[in-house]
C-alpha cells in the first residue's frame, strides 16, 4: 500500500501523541516487517448460539505487546469494529495465562506483558454475533453464515496491516461450502486453509458459506475469472435462469468496455439470498458482498430496485478500492479515516452503479428513468437542510457523526447525500463535458482516464481533490475546481444535468412504478412532494418534510395517524383526502394522530394534489441521456 501525505502527518502526529499519558499508549503503525505470521483458526460450527470461536497464534517478543481489535472499517468509513461482541478473551504464552488490560483512552487496544522464553503468544475469543437486529447485523443462521477477518482477528500495534502476514483456517458446519476471494491451501474434513496473505487483504476477503451453494461463471474463459457465489435460505432460491445469468456477464463487459482495465487478478460476488440473515452491500477488491432478499432470482421482477446493488459494489473494486481518497488510505484499521472524498468513492460509484444497471440490461430504460426521476426530485424538493444549513462536502463526515443510526428529521439533517446528490453531481459533469466538447467528451472519458489504468494491478492508488480536477481539465479544459467546488460547497441546484440530458423533472398525481416498488419494499406511503410527509405501516409517520404542509400542521415524525377526515387510517384514505382537497378547495385534510398517549385533530392546509417525479423528455434537446445508458 502506497501512503499518503495527510496519512504521514497522521502518524506524525501519532507520534506526538503517544509520548503524552494523556493519550492512548498504543505505538503507532510504521512500514516494517513484522516478524512471522499470524495463525487464525476460525470454529464456525455453533450455528445454534451464532458463535464464531477463534484460536489466533500471534509471533512474539519478550516485553510489552499491544494487539489491537480494527476500529476503522474500509466501505463503511467510520470506526464502527464490532468490538461489543468480542468476549473470552484468554491470552496466554508458553501455556500461562498472561493478565491483559485495556487501554483506558483506547478500548480497542489489549496491552500484555510477553514473558522472556516465549516466541509468541496464543489469543482464544469468541465473537458473539448479533442475535437478532436491534444488536446488529444477523450474519450466521441455520442455511448460512458471513465471516469478516475484521470481526475475529487481533493484530500487533506497530506495524502497517500491508506489512503483517497472515494464514487462516476455518471450520464449516458440515458439508457447506464457501465463497471467498482468499484461494484455497488445502482441504481436511470440513477445514478449509486458505494461503497466507498480507493482513490488510485478508480484511478485504470475506467469507460467505452456506448449506445451499452455487457457484456462477460471469467471464467463462477469462484470464482474470469473475464469479457469483451464492447462498441461499433454501435450495430453490439458486435457480437462475439463463437470462438472467446473461445480464450479469453483460455486466462485467460493460465495465470492461467503460475502463479498459481491471485491478484484480479473480473477483468474487459474495450473495447471500436470504430473509434471515441481514442484507448487505459492502466493497472489496477482488470481492464484495451483496445481501439480498431470498426470492431475488425467483420474484425477478419484483426485486427490480434491487439489482444496482451489483454494479455498485462491482463498480468499487476500481473506485474506491483501487481509486481511494488519499486520505482515506489508511495504513491499518485503527488509524482515523478522513471521508472527504466520498463523493467521488461513492457519488461516482452510485451514479455507474445506476448506468452500468442500464447498460448491462438489469434495468429496462423505464426503471432507469424511473429511478434518475426519484433521485432527482430528492435534490429538487427533498432536501431542505442542503438548502438551508448543510452542503453535500460536509455531509461526507455522516459515517462518523451518524454512522447510519435512523434520524428523527432526516431530510433536514442530510445523511450521506454525497451518494445521491454526487450521483446528480456526476451527471451534471458529464453533460458539461458533452456541452463543451461538441458532445465528443463525455463521463466514459474521464471513467477510463481517473480508474483504468495499469490494468491488473491492485495496490491502492490515492487521489486528491486536485487529481479529480487535472483528469477533467486534460479531457476538457475549464474551471472544474469552480464547477465542483460550486456544487459541493454551496445551496444551490443540483439537478442541471436533467436539463442538459435532454430531460425535465415533472411532478404528475400518478407514481411511477419506481415509487411505487418502493413504497412496497419498505411498507409505507411516499406523499414527499404533496402533503410532506411519508408514512409507514399502521399510519406511523415516517419522515416530515421539514416546513412542509405537514410539518406546519404540527405533524411530527413520532406521531402515528389514526384516522383520516373521520375515518380510519389506510394508505388510500389519506391520498383520497389529498385528492378530494384539490378539487375541492374547501374539502379538509383532517387528520387524528396519537402522540404519546394522547390524541388531537390536525388540519393540514394543502390543496395542489398528488405528486409524484417523473422524468419528461424535453424534445427541442438531443436525448445525451440515452447516449449514456446504451450499451457499448
Ligand atoms: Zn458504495
Amino acid at each position: 500500500m502506497k501512503i499518503t501525505p495527510l496519512a504521514s502527518a497522521l502518524l506524525a502526529a501519532g507520534f506526538a501523541l503517544a509520548a503524552d499519558p494523556a493519550f492512548a499508549d498504543v505505538a503507532p503503525p510504521q512500514d516494517v516487517p513484522f516478524n512471522g505470521t499470524l495463525q487464525i483458526k476460525v470454529d464456525a460450527t455453533d450455528l445454534a448460539h451464532r458463535i464464531f470461536r477463534v484460536h489466533e497464534t500471534i509471533p512474539a517478543q519478550a516485553g510489552p505487546l499491544t494487539l489491537l481489535y480494527p476500529q476503522w472499517l474500509p466501505g463503511n468509513h467510520s470506526p464502527t469494529g464490532p468490538i461489543d461482541k468480542l468476549a473470552g478473551l484468554v491470552i496466554t504464552a508458553n501455556g500461562k495465562t498472561l493478565p491483559w488490560t485495556r487501554d483506558p483512552l483506547n478500548v480497542y487496544a489489549f496491552h500484555v506483558d510477553v514473558p522472556a522464553g516465549a516466541s509468541s503468544v496464543e489469543a482464544t475469543f469468541q465473537y458473539l454475533t448479533p442475535q437478532d437486529t436491534k444488536q446488529g447485523r444477523v450474519v450466521m443462521t441455520p442455511e448460512m453464515l458471513n465471516l469478516q477477518w475484521n470481526a475475529v482477528t487481533l493484530y500487533p500495534a506497530g506495524y502497517y496491516a500491508s506489512r503483517i502476514k497472515a494464514q487462516a483456517s476455518v471450520t464449516y458446519p458440515a458439508g457447506w461450502q464457501a465463497g471467498t476471494a482468499l484461494e484455497v491451501a488445502s482441504t481436511s474434513g470440513d477445514t478449509v486453509s486458505y494461503k497466507p496473505i498480507d493482513y490488510d487483504d485478508l480484511v478485504d476477503s470475506p467469507v460467505y458459506a452456506g448449506k445451499y451453494f452455487k457457484r456462477l461463471d460471469l467471464d467463462p474463459g477469462a484470464k482474470a475469472p469473475v464469479h457469483m457465489d451464492l447462498v441461499a435460505d433454501e435450495a430453490k432460491y439458486l435457480e437462475v435462469k439463463p437470462e438472467q445469468l446473461q445480464y450479469f456477464r453483460n455486466l462485467v463487459q460493460q465495465m470492461y468496455k467503460m475502463y479498459g482495465a481491471h485491478h484484480y487478478d479473480h473477483y468474487d460476488f459474495l450473495v447471500s439470498l436470504s430473509d434471515k440473515m441481514s442484507g448487505n452491500g459492502l466493497e472489496h477488491h477482488r470481492s464484495s458482498e451483496d445481501g439480498t432478499s431470498a426470492d431475488f432470482f425467483t420474484e425477478w421482477k419484483k426485486n427490480a430496485l434491487a439489482r444496482d446493488l451489483f454494479s455498485h459494489e462491482f463498480n468499487h473494486s476500481w473506485d474506491g478500492k483501487y481509486r481511494r481518497g488519499a486520505d482515506l488510505a489508511t495504513p491499518s484499521f485503527n488509524v482515523p479515516m478522513s471521508d472527504t472524498l466520498l463523493w467521488v468513492y461513492e457519488g461516482q460509484t452510485q451514479f455507474w452503479g445506476q448506468v452500468m444497471a442500464a447498460r448491462s440490461g438489469l434495468w429496462d430504460a423505464d426503471q432507469a428513468h424511473d429511478m434518475w426521476a426519484y433521485t432527482a426530485a430528492t435534490y429538487d424538493k427533498g432536501r431542505p437542510g442542503l438548502a438551508s444549513w448543510r452542503n453535500v462536502q460536509d455531509t461526507t463526515n455522516d459515517p462518523i457523526i451518524a454512522q447510519r443510526r435512523p434520524l428523527p428529521y432526516r431530510n433536514y439533517q442530510a445523511s450521506e447525500d454525497y451518494y445521491s446528490a454526487g450521483q446528480m453531481i456526476w451527471l451534471d459533469v458529464d453533460g458539461k463535458l458533452r456541452e463543451l466538447s461538441g458532445n465528443k467528451k463525455n463521463i466514459d472519458n474521464f471513467g477510463k482516464a481517473f480508474f483504468g489504468m495499469d490494468n491488473g494491478e491492485w495496490n491502492v492508488n490515492p487521489y486528491t481533490f486536485e487529481d479529480v480536477v487535472k483528469t477533467l481539465n486534460d479531457i476538457q479544459p475549464y474551471d472544474w475546481k469552480s464547477y465542483l467546488r460550486t456544487r459541493l460547497d454551496g445551496h444551490g441546484s443540483l439537478i442541471g444535468g436533467v436539463a442538459s440530458h435532454g430531460w425535465k423533472l415533472v411532478y404528475t398525481d400518478k407514481p411511477s412504478d419506481a415509487v411505487k416498488a418502493v413504497e412496497a419494499r419498505r411498507h409505507f406511503t411516499d406523499l414527499t412532494y404533496s402533503v410532506g410527509v411519508s408514512i409507514g405501516k399502521d399510519g406511523n409517520i415516517g419522515d416530515v418534510l421539514w416546513d412542509g404542509p405537514a410539518f406546519k400542521a404540527g405533524l411530527s415524525p413520532g406521531m402515528q395517524i389514526v384516522a383520516v377526515n373521520g375515518k380510519e387510517y389506510s394508505s388510500d384514505a389519506i391520498k383520497d383526502a389529498v385528492t378530494a382537497a384539490a378539487k375541492d378547495k374547501s374539502a379538509p385534510i383532517e387528520l387524528l394522530v396519537k402522540n404519546f398517549d394522547e390524541y388531537q385533530t390536525l388540519h393540514v392546509a394543502y390543496h395542489d394534489g398528488l405528486k409524484y417525479p417523473h422524468l419528461e423528455r424535453d424534445k427541442g434537446k438531443p436525448d445525451h441521456l440515452a447516449e449514456l445508458l446504451k450499451a457499448r
